[in-house]
C-alpha cells in the first residue's frame, strides 16, 4: 500500500514567513504546510519552524535553498484561493 503524505495546512499571514523548515534534519521544507504526523525524513515531531525564503537563503544548504525555491514556485502556481483578487 502506498503511503500518502498528509499535511497540516498553514493559513497565509501577510508579512509573515511561510516556508516551514524541519530544524531537526534541515532537509525538508514546505510552503504554507507542515507534514503530519511527523517529518518524512527524520520522523521528528514538532520540528518545523517558519522562515522566509530570504532567511533560508541566508543560512540554508544549497539543497535546502533549491527545495525552498521549488516549494514557493509550486505553491504560488496553485489555483488562487478565495479572497485573492486580480
Ligand atoms: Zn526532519
Amino acid at each position: 500500500m502506498a503511503t500518502v503524505q498528509t499535511f497540516w495546512h498553514v493559513p497565509a499571514n501577510p508579512g509573515e514567513a511561510d516556508l516551514w523548515v524541519c530544524l531537526s534534519c534541515l532537509s525538508e521544507v514546505y510552503w504554507r504546510k507542515v507534514p503530519r504526523p511527523a517529518c518524512p525524513s527524520c520522523q521528528g515531531v514538532s520540528t518545523y519552524e517558519a522562515f522566509t525564503l530570504a532567511a533560508v537563503q541566508d543560512w540554508g544548504t544549497e539543497d535546502l535553498i533549491a527545495k525552498a525555491r521549488a516549494a514557493v514556485d509550486a505553491g504560488e502556481a496553485q489555483p488562487a484561493q478565495a479572497g485573492r483578487s486580480l
